[in-house]
Parts: structure tokens; C-alpha cells; sequence
């Protein structure tokens, strides 16, 4: 099938309170779409459809006119993002009446979204009281919590583990003390903790005593 065109007519607005970016939505109608996310200070950003016009090639040099309104095609990306993550999952957009969505629609909206937060979050909680192991828990989870500004034990991306440089052995991130080999991999952290003699320069300035008359 050819490329099909299309031209402007009436305009909905689809509207959108999640600050969440999509990646373009892609329709032979209408080519590629952006669905605008709020900016800092927003609470919804909204993006404006179009009706079109698609043309339909049938071969044989014949081809066919189909209509397709603004609305529908509104519904229909809206429908594809808020379905992205399942069953009765919700992403924040939808199709605004009117021009500009009403303080009952953006209500509406946000109930729904956060409805959906929390049972990801109840997810993640069964997921980590099960394994306590972060890998289970997804981004989306991650970032439901975020938004619901809750403090999970799994909110965290694991990071991978290192190296230690002076035995190999793996250790975590953001450890002071090698736990396998003793070698101080955070100074500060370990001198903080009472494990090390702060201030490395000043040692080197001035060494410690080796024997009693060594001292002044
Ligand atoms: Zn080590």
C-alpha cells in the first residue's frame, strides 16, 4: 500500500496531565504525532488532532477516499497509549469535550491515573515482599511511586557491582571498606565511619613517630 495523504479539518484536543514522554505515534492518515506532555508548571499540555482524510490505494490506479474524524483518531491514540501497560492501565490522556478540558475531565483524569499508580505500586510491594530482589521491579512501578511521592525500599535502580581494585572481588556501590580484602575505597566515607585517620596529605607531612625519641 502507497503512502496514503491527507488534509486538515476540524481540530479536538487530546490532552495529556502525565508528565510521561511517548515516543511519536505513527498512522498512515496522518503520518507521524507527538503527543505533548506538560512542561514545569503545566498541568496538562494538550495537542491538537485533526480530522482526515486517508486515501486508500486499491491498485489498478483506483483508489479510495475514507473520512476519519478528529475524535476518532483522538480516541484512537488515546486509547493506544493508556493501553500500553495492560489490562485497564491508564497513562493520563484523553479526549478533551470542548476545547480546553474541564476541571471535572482533569479530576477524572487524575483519579484514574493515580488509581492506577497505586495498584502498580501494591504490585511492586507483592513482587519485593516476595524476592526482595529490585530486577523485579519495573520502571513504570519506579515511577508510579515517584509521582505518588512514596519512599520504597525497591524505588531504586540497582547498580551494577564493581570491582575492587586491589582483590577483584565484587562490591557493592557506594561501600567505604572492601569487605573481602580491607582496602579503604572511599576515604572520606571511611573516615566518617572512624575506619581511617583523616587527611592523607597532612600524614605525608608529618609521619609518625617510629620510636620514642622521634618525638620532639
Ligand atoms: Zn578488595
Amino acid at each position: 500500500m502507497t503512502p496514503a495523504t491527507a488534509k486538515e479539518t476540524e481540530t479536538v484536543s487530546l490532552v495529556n496531565i502525565s508528565t510521561e514522554k511517548w515516543p511519536p505515534r505513527h498512522r498512515t492518515y496522518f503520518g507521524s504525532l507527538e503527543v505533548r506532555s506538560p512542561e514545569s508548571g503545566e498541568t496538562y499540555a494538550i495537542t491538537p488532532i485533526r480530522g482526515c482524510t486517508g486515501v486508500m490505494d486499491l491498485g489498478d490506479k483506483r483508489i479510495m477516499e475514507y473520512r476519519i474524524t478528529a475524535r476518532e483518531i483522538a480516541e484512537d491514540v488515546a486509547r493506544e497509549i493508556n493501553g500500553d501497560s495492560g489490562e485497564g492501565s491508564f497513562h493520563g490522556v484523553f479526549v478533551a469535550a470542548g476545547p480546553e478540558p474541564t476541571e471535572a475531565e482533569l479530576a477524572d483524569a487524575r483519579q484514574r491515573l493515580e488509581e492506577f499508580q497505586r495498584r502498580l505500586v501494591a504490585a511492586a510491594d507483592l513482587e519485593w515482599e516476595r524476592t526482595k530482589n529490585p530486577m523485579f521491579i519495573t520502571d513504570l512501578e519506579r515511577r508510579a511511586a515517584r509521582q505518588l511521592g512514596l519512599e520504597k525500599p525497591w524505588l531504586y535502580d540497582p547498580k551494577p557491582l564493581a570491582d575492587c581494585p586491589v582483590c577483584a572481588e565484587k562490591i557493592k556501590p557506594g561501600v567505604a571498606v572492601c569487605r573481602s580484602c580491607g582496602a579503604i575505597l572511599d576515604r572520606e566515607k571511611a573516615a566518617q565511619y572512624g575506619l581511617v585517620v583523616p587527611g592523607r596529605k597532612e600524614r605525608a607531612k608529618i609521619p609518625e613517630p617510629q620510636n620514642e625519641t622521634a618525638k620532639p
